[in-house]
C-alpha cells in the first residue's frame, strides 16, 4: 500500500494525515484501491480496500467522518464520525475523529490549528476553489475556535495538475489571472492547487506554514483520475484528525 503523507506534518506527532492512492487495494483493473462505493467497482471489493487503509494508518472506518460532497462551499462542524450531507468541509475539535475527504483530480486542502488543536478537511475541486471554500472555512473555525490564522499549518494535497488541467474560458475567469495560463483559443491551463495556496495566504497563514504537494493526479498513475479514467476512475481518501 502506498500512501501520501506530508512532510509538514509529519513533526507534528498529535495529526494524523494520510492520503491514499490507487495502489494496493484488491478491485478490478483501473479500480485497485478504490475507496467508493459510489463508483461502478464490487461493494465487497471497496469494503476490503478500506479496510486495509485504515488499518495501515491504524485506525478504523467507525472513527470516520464522511462527506456526502456535492461541490458546494458548505461548510460542517464534527463532533462524531458517520456521513455528513450537503458539504464538501468539515472541520473538528475532537480527538480520534478523522476527517475523510473524497477525491479524484479534485484538491484535498487539510488545516491545522495549532493554537486551538482544531482541523478541517476540505474537498476543494474547481468550484469550490472559485466558491472561495478554503477562505470560508478558515471564517469558520475563527467562529467556532477563535482560530488564529498564523497558528494554522496547511497541506494542499495531490490533484490535478496545471501540466494537465484544461479548462474554458468560462471556468478560467473565476480564477486569479495569475492561475491560469492560455493554451490556444479559448483553452487555457487551469492550477487549482496556487488559487488554493493564495486563499491560505490572503487569509494570513504563514507561507512558511503551507505545504503544496508537487503531484499532478492526472498524468501520475499512482493516483486516481477521473479526467484521465471517466468512468473507470475509483475515488481516494485524504484523512486528517487528533489522535487520542
Ligand atoms: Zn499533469
Amino acid at each position: 500500500m502506498r500512501i501520501v503523507n506530508s512532510n509538514i506534518f509529519s513533526s507534528i506527532p498529535e495529526i494524523l494525515l494520510g492520503m491514499s492512492t490507487s495502489e494496493g487495494g484488491v478491485s478490478e483493473g483501473k479500480f485497485g484501491l478504490n475507496l467508493s462505493f459510489n463508483v461502478h467497482d464490487s461493494v465487497d471489493s471497496v469494503i476490503e480496500n478500506r479496510r486495509r487503509f485504515f488499518t495501515s494508518l491504524g485506525i478504523l472506518e467507525s472513527q470516520i467522518a464522511f462527506t456526502q460532497q456535492k461541490h458546494t462551499t458548505n461548510i460542517t462542524l464534527v463532533d462524531r464520525s458517520g456521513m455528513n450531507e450537503n458539504c464538501d468541509a468539515l472541520h473538528s475539535n475532537c480527538k480520534n475523529v478523522f476527517l475523510a475527504i473524497s477525491i479524484a483530480d479534485c484538491t484535498p486542502v487539510m488545516l491545522y490549528d495549532k493554537g486551538h488543536h482544531a482541523i478541517a478537511g476540505i474537498h476543494a475541486g474547481w468550484r469550490g476553489t472559485a466558491g472561495r471554500i478554503v477562505k470560508k472555512t478558515i471564517n469558520e473555525m475563527q467562529r467556532s475556535y477563535g482560530t488564529n490564522a498564523e497558528d494554522i499549518i496547511a497541506f494542499i494535497g495531490p490533484s490535478a495538475g496545471k501540466c494537465c488541467y484544461e479548462v474554458g474560458r468560462e471556468v478560467a475567469e473565476q480564477f486569479p489571472k495569475e492561475c491560469s495560463v492560455i493554451k490556444e483559443r479559448g483553452k487555457y491551463m487551469l492550477d487549482v492547487k496556487q488559487s488554493n495556496m493564495i486563499q491560505l495566504l490572503e487569509n494570513g497563514v504563514l507561507n512558511s506554514n503551507i505545504e503544496m504537494h508537487p503531484d499532478c493526479t492526472i498524468h501520475n498513475n499512482i493516483y486516481h483520475s477521473f479526467r484521465r479514467d471517466g468512468n473507470q476512475s475509483g475515488r481516494m481518501l485524504a484523512i486528517i484528525g487528533i489522535k487520542g
